[in-house]
């Protein structure tokens, strides 16, 4: 389906994915992690690297594959409909991997990101904290440079693979300054497992069980200098460039709900009450077209910002945030309605529609709230705008009004046309 929007390659992968997902992940293993039996999954990610999909976009030489954007999309998708804990498993060396590959060393790379992108090292990022993950920048967590190495204090909350990793990517305040910019303020440092590093809680999760969420906690945590991702206080750059894949992967996984609508579907299409088939009914019926509908347009939006990332294109960030917003808040809709379709069996583990929804409805808060996207694109969008040169051709000027009074915003700009005017 939708193949014209993927290259012959790109289209080989979605579909070795989707092989791999049919093939490799059996249902037992997915109810396992979803009864907390499995804290991580590492079996799965050790069977990610065999098949060579942990570096989908990054450089062959680091393990990776140096396919574009859209071809990553196209594989979240179909991984997506696994879950999002093992969504999440996939997703995550886009995003760390990103850092690593955008802003580190040589070295780094050799010896983080190689590893990591073959199997052999699982990592985790670490942005959030007790104290709030809307507001990153006012990040706690402190890294005090003491001649070749930090000193690294604080605390990080909601953490996938705080169990399972063996390195983090970790936000951290290092500029003290009081009145620094909130931009120069915070720096990247890569941080092994290690003495002082600990996770301290695992939380009970509504959904996306089995990923390992936990609080890490650093206690004079040793990190040597060169363990510092890009510039020192120049976290503000490597964050932004992160939150590219972060967001883009989780409209990407979200579409993998597709999953649970195709099942409502053919549900429907067996299933009879007053003596027709429940799809017959237009209040069913109508439910599906309104699920296809919102799933193809979240579709088109997220190819498209992903087309958006690999052009390079100036407004890359906006169309990746509204991706993020539409096709997490469209697949919550799309499984709710999935489930309405099948009644209450719908609701029981029968199926595993209930398992979607509660995994799902985390899509809306992580990676940034559907309010903080909000935030970026209405920011981005009026910067465009405003930075522009307004084109009047662009709003046929005479149509609104011939009064050229009646197009003024404050009674000022009334009063200075209507002098304007008696002076002539
Ligand atoms: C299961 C799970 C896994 C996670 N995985 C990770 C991970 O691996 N790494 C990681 O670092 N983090 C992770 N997170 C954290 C997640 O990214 C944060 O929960 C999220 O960014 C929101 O932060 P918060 O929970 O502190 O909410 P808060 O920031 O306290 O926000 C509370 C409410 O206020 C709203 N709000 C806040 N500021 C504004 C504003 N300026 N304008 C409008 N509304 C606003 C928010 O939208 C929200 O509705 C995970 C969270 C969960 C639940």
């Amino acid at each position: 389906m939708y193949d014209f929007l993927l290259t012959p390659e790109e289209r080989t992968l979605r579909d070795d994915v989707r092989r791999f997902v049919r093939e490799e992940v059996s249902s037992e293993f997915l109810r396992k992690m979803d009864r907390d039996e499995i804290i991580y999954p590492r079996e799965f990610v050790e069977r990610l690297a065999e098949y060579n999909l942990r570096g989908i976009r990054f450089p062959r030489k680091y393990g990776g594959r140096e396919m574009s954007w859209v071809a990553e999309v196209a594989a979240t998708q179909e991984i997506g409909c696994l879950g999002m804990a093992l969504g999440c498993a996939f997703v995550m060396p886009s995003i760390v991997g990103e850092a690593l590959n955008t802003f580190g060393t040589d070295q780094q790379k050799e010896r983080y990101l190689k590893p990591y992108l073959e199997g052999r090292l699982v990592a985790a990022e670490a942005l959030t904290e007790p104290r709030g993950g809307s507001d990153f920048f006012g990040a706690t967590t402190r890294a005090v440079l003491d001649g070749d190495h930090f000193v690294l204090n604080g605390q990080k909350r909601f953490v996938v693979g705080a169990d399972g990793a063996d390195f983090f990517l970790v936000y951290c305040r290092t500029n003290f300054e009081p009145d620094a910019h909130k931009y120069e303020r915070i720096s990247l440092l890569l941080v092994e497992k290690g003495p002082g590093v600990e996770t301290e809680y695992h939380y009970g999760l509504l959904g996306c069980r089995g990923g390992g969420t936990g609080r890490l906690v650093f206690r004079d945590v040793k990190v040597p200098r060169e363990n510092l991702i890009g510039e020192l206080h120049g976290g503000a750059l490597c964050f932004h460039q992160m939150m590219i894949p972060e967001r883009l992967t989780s409209a990407a996984g979200c579409l993998g709900v597709w999953g649970a609508l195709d099942l409502a579907v053919r549900y429907s299409n067996r299933r009879s009450a007053f003596g027709r088939l429940v799809r017959k009914f237009q209040a069913v019926n109508f439910l599906v077209a309104d699920s296809i509908t919102q799933l193809d347009a979240a579709r088109g939006l997220t190819y498209m910002a992903a087309r958006a990332v690999d052009e390079g294109y100036p407004n890359m960030r906006r169309i990746v945030s509204e991706a993020k917003r539409f096709a997490t808040e469209g697949a919550w809709n799309v499984v709710n309605n999935a489930m309405q379709v099948m009644g209450g069996i719908g609701y029981t583990e029968v199926y595993p529609v209930e398992r979607a929804l509660r995994d799902v409805r985390l899509a809306l808060i992580w990676t940034g709230t559907s309010q903080i996207m909000n935030l970026m694109i209405q920011h981005e969008y009026y910067d465009e705008i405003l930075n522009q040169p307004y084109d009047r051709r662009h709003m046929e000027k005479d149509a609104m009004s011939p009064d050229e009074s009646e197009r003024c915003f404050t009674d000022e700009d009334m009063w200075k046309v209507h002098e304007s005017k008696a002076g002539q």
